[in-house]
């Protein structure tokens, strides 16, 4: 018997995994993963942005993590020699509405403690003389990097102090009794004393593997890319962020350096038909069913019925999608921007159909289950995991754990 097993090889996971292991060094610790590597899912499929913390309400976990998780994603980066480039990023404002928008954004950055700068037209065109906006807010501490990267040296890192990971190894089903938990995976069963799920896409299934009705459904957005062309890799010099309507603060396309040189336009937020299907063209009869049978998910979907057809129009229209870059960045044409692999966001929906905003989990007596992980949680995964670790200090009788 373990003594603890971790469901979910993405970067949640393994940063879970790893801090857990740093803390309670003596304890057998076994992390499971149904793909035959890490960081398969969202962790390998999105932008590559080490966020500094604008957009969030103050005060809600998102917030705290990802200010934290900023300064501690870099640092790890600089102790695991992972290249990571600080280059800010600028929001821009296009018109009147969206500079109203940018000032509550201002005074929001402020509370959330981050350092940034006002600028003017002028001072915007200077900085990057392919963008064009009224004015924008520059944020220095913005920077980018591969988490497959980041979640791979994590991966070391545990089994480095003795951890254990099984790769191809799926998780069907669990029961949790007085002293155990039971969890059968697709290569026979095994025991833990406690158990985390890090499991993204498929954390409501988890929740109910555990015989748990979960209040909440993982709705899968597609979120679609386009990289430019090599001989626009120069065009900005920062990361270029749109302004965004602050009741859909996830829509709005960015231009983004990535960490090998390139640019990437994206990503929109479109409703996936298959939760781990990264083809246009992917459906999931299964999925599909779920999700249209949920009350939750149809409200959203009604909800937010003119954005989410727009979207799916710009989805399907290459020059539709160029418009809303070329807002601010009017020099780009479609024929600059070739296919790029698209990512699936694990979106938890409430029953009454609202969009969970802050990361959330759901804990019983042996089981800690991460719910609701999305953006940040790529630049907030070590506090997340540090927030777990600290759940177990409450939750467990283990001896020995590291202070
Ligand atoms: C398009 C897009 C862009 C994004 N951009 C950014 C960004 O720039 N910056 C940022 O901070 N965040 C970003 N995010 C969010 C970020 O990528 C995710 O929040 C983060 O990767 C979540 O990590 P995770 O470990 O929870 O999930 P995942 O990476 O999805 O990992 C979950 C893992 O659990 C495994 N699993 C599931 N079920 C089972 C089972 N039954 N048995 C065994 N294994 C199982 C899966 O195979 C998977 O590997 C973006 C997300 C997307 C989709």
């Amino acid at each position: 018997m373990f003594d603890f097993i971790i469901i979910g090889g993405g970067i949640v996971g393994m940063s879970t995994a790893w801090q857990l292991k740093k803390t309670y060094p003596d304890s057998s610790m076994l992390l499971l993963e149904k793909e035959s590597g890490p960081a398969r899912h969202q962790t390998g499929h999105n932008s590559g942005v080490i966020h500094a913390g604008v957009y969030y309400t103050p005060g809600i976990l998102k917030a705290k993590f990802c200010l934290e998780g900023n300064r501690a994603t870099k640092d790890f980066c600089r102790e695991h020699d992972i290249p990571f480039d600080e280059c800010g990023k600028l929001l821009v404002a296009t018109n009147e509405l969206e500079m109203d928008r940018m000032k509550a954004l201002w005074d929001r950055s402020e509370a959330n403690g981050l350092e940034r700068h006002w600028l003017s037209a002028a001072e915007l065109k200077e900085r990057e003389p392919n963008i064009t906006g009224m004015g924008g807010i520059f944020v220095p501490s913005s920077g980018i990097v591969s988490y497959t990267q980041v979640t791979a040296a994590m991966g070391r890192e545990f089994e480095r102090l003795g951890g254990e990971i099984r790769y191809n190894t799926e998780v069907t089903g669990l029961k949790e009794e007085t002293s155990q938990v039971v969890v059968q995976t697709s290569q026979g069963e095994v025991q833990g004393k406690y158990l985390v799920s890090c499991s993204g896409l498929m954390a409501d299934r988890v929740v109910r593997m555990l015989g748990i009705e979960p209040e909440f459904k993982i709705c899968p957005f597609r979120g679609e890319y386009y990289l430019l062309k090599p001989e626009h890799n120069q065009i900005v010099n920062h990361l270029i962020y749109p302004i965004p309507d602050p009741n859909m603060p996830f829509l709005g396309v960015h231009l983004t350096r990535m960490i090998d040189g390139t640019v990437t336009v994206g990503p929109n937020a479109v409703l996936a038909f298959k939760r781990e299907g990264y083809n246009k063209s992917d459906i999931s009869l299964k999925d599909t069913l779920e999700m249209f049978t949920y009350p939750g998910i149809l409200k959203v979907l009604m909800k937010n019925l003119k954005p989410g057809l727009m979207e799916m129009k710009n989805s399907l229209n290459k020059a539709g999608y160029l418009e809303l870059v070329r807002k601010y960045c009017p020099s780009l044409k479609v024929e600059d921007m070739t296919p790029y692999p698209a990512g699936i966001r694990a979106q938890a929906v409430s029953k009454d159909g609202r969009l969970v905003d802050d990361f959330l989990f759901v804990n019983t007596k042996r089981t800690i289950n991460v719910c609701n992980a999305p953006s940040p949680a790529a630049t907030s995964a070590i506090p997340i995991g540090g927030y777990i670790v600290d759940k177990v200090r409450e939750q467990v009788e283990l001896p020995a754990a590291v202070a």
